[in-house]
């Protein structure tokens, strides 16, 4: 029997569930929302990686092959993430990867796209960096790349440059309201308008209703603040209309667990998942040729020590993106600052290994560290085993997860990481100016963009959800997160994610009639706080 009722049910709180949850809230629908994780406000964010501060809403949850970090909060990924808001390529939409067609619907075209990204640049909304914003990590980054004969550009970010005083802790969540996160525009925008946000709620499963006028009950369990691993209630709430939106790691695994009780799923239903062929390298530089570089005065051997002062991504390469070249060759290179992060990993997958003086020699050194975040495209095959028996994954500790993905490296995704790692390599390396090494943690693949889990198209057979993210078979469910995206993008996702909610949202104040949800189309995008 169901607790409560409600028009709109909306699992998770990211991207793709704040942004529906404000038109569907804005047009006059009833809307509950249900997130995992815990609500934090500015002032709980700490600039601290000691284990109960960022773990309480961060997530490395491993698979086989694969390590992927993941939000866990009001505002999911939104609140960790380094805010890097890029349009994807227009060459993207047109890919057939290993399908030998094109991936994504009809619907859509990087044209057909550019409306939404245009409306969630303006609700963040998005800033454009000019090189006198651009710190020295991003200017070493460009000098190299100037040198190596390569254009290199500041990147477009989701921050607010009045507020930001380039502290560089925007994983540990932002303490001066710089960071454009999902708590700044479309959440408060939702709840203006009533929608009810409930942390704490992991939702477990869905199942048909038993009220009349209702189609779905969805299952939670109310999760202990204090250890994620127990509860301290559970629930169920009937809607018309429910949105997963639990992020690419969670979304396939409440559909998975789902399947038996709605009578079956698509078949592409965790399939095809992307790591959007992020892959990470780091150079390692040599102070005197830095110095000649830039043409900085420093004393012998002396690092400048300005790695850590900016913000994470400042700079990139979009040389190596183009259109004519053939798929699985194309790739972005982008500056990014984790030095702790770095100083923690295993090791390097060359020549000097974990152990030994050689590495001790590079890890004493990590303030000359750079990391270098590798964009490429991918072959779509990280697929998930059985979900487990609660949750999205299995709860090792605070932050840490074991998961059911498996991402065996094709070799049209290796093709992409060589030619990228050469490029890099030729970068940063030349005249000496760097050493360069990729990373080889525990897994091959560390990745912070998956997507495609749970992805649109028009083949039925590769694709879990139509051109209007709705789940085939299962008129009412709609996803409208990282899943939904097809492939992977040659650029950060978020803006991606963020204009197809954009566009799914549009859609669904047009169609709630038909779930029984009766909504105005207003179309006002948020006013950002
Ligand atoms: C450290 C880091 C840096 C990043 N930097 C960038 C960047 O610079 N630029 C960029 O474009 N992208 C970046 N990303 C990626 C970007 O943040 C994500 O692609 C994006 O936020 C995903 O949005 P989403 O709505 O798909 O999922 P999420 O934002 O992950 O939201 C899913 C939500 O669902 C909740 N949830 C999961 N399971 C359940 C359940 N069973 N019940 C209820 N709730 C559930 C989760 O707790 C989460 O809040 C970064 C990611 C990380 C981790």
């Amino acid at each position: 029997m169901a607790n409560e009722t409600t028009d709109v049910l909306i699992i998770g709180t990211g991207f793709g569930g704040s942004i529906p949850g404000y038109y569907l809230a804005a047009g006059g629908a009833k809307v509950i929302m249900l997130e995992r994780g815990p609500r934090f406000s500015t002032e709980d964010f700490t600039q601290s990686l000691r284990v109960g501060t960022f773990n309480r809403f961060i997530d490395s949850i491993s698979g086989k092959g694969i390590d992927v970090t993941a939000g866990n909060c009001v505002g999911g990924s939104s609140v960790t993430y380094y805010a890097a808001s890029l349009r994807a390529p227009s060459f993207i939409f047109e890919r057939r990867g290993t399908l030998g067609r094109r991936i994504w619907p009809k619907a859509i075209t990087r044209s057909s796209l550019n409306h939404w990204y245009s409306r969630v640049e303006a609700a963040i909304p998005v800033a454009e960096l000019s090189w006198n914003d651009v710190p020295y990590a991003g200017g070493l980054f460009a000098a190299a790349c100037n040198r190596a004969g390569h254009t290199c550009q500041p990147v477009p970010l989701a921050v607010d440059l009045t507020k930001c005083t380039n502290c560089n802790w925007m994983h540990t969540g932002c303490v001066f309201d710089a960071k454009r996160s999902m708590l700044f525009n479309y959440i408060p925008g939702a709840e203006s308008f009533g929608a009810e946000i409930r942390p704490l709620h992991e939702v477990q499963k869905i199942q048909p209703a038993q009220t009349a006028g209702y189609r779905y009950a969805v299952s939670y369990l109310e999760i202990d603040p204090n250890d994620y691993t127990q509860s301290l209630g559970s629930g169920t709430i009937e809607a018309k209309i429910v949105i997963v939106a639990a992020g690419t790691m969670g979304t396939p695994v409440i559909l998975q667990r789902s399947a038996l009780a709605l009578g079956g799923m698509p078949p592409a239903v965790g399939r095809y998942m992307s790591a959007n062929g992020d892959r990470v390298s780091f150079a390692a530089f040599d102070e005197d040729k830095v110095s000649s570089l830039l043409g900085l005065q420093r004393s012998p051997g002396v690092a400048y020590e300005a790695f850590p002062i900016g913000k994470p991504i400042n700079t990139m390469t979009f040389d190596y993106l183009d259109p004519k070249k053939p798929e699985f060759s194309r790739f972005a290179l982008q500056q990014l600052y984790s030095p702790p992060i770095v100083n923690a990993l295993p090791g390097v997958d060359q020549s000097p290994f974990w152990f030994g003086i050689d590495k001790r020699g590079l890890l004493l050194n990590w303030r000359s560290w750079m990391a270098i975040v590798e964009m490429t495209e991918d072959a779509n095959e990280g697929v998930f085993g059985p979900p487990p028996k609660t949750g999205s994954f299995t709860r090792l500790g605070p932050g840490i997860a074991s998961g059911q993905l498996e991402y065996p490296i094709a070799p049209q995704t290796q093709h992409g990481f060589d030619l990228a790692d050469a490029a890099a390599e030729s970068i940063l390396t030349l005249d000496g100016l760097a050493t360069f090494h990729t990373v080889a943690s525990t897994n091959s693949i560390q990745c912070a963009h998956p997507l495609a889990s749970c992805r649109m198209g028009d083949n039925p057979g590769t694709s879990a959800l139509d051109d209007r993210h709705e789940l085939r078979g299962h008129p009412g469910i709609f996803v409208t997160d990282g899943a939904s995206v097809p492939t992977s993008l040659c650029v950060n996702p978020s803006l991606t994610i963020a204009a197809l909610a954009e566009r799914a949202s549009s859609i669904l104040l047009k169609r709630a009639n038909q779930y029984g949800v009766t909504v105005k189309h207003s179309g006002t995008i948020p006013v950002p706080s």
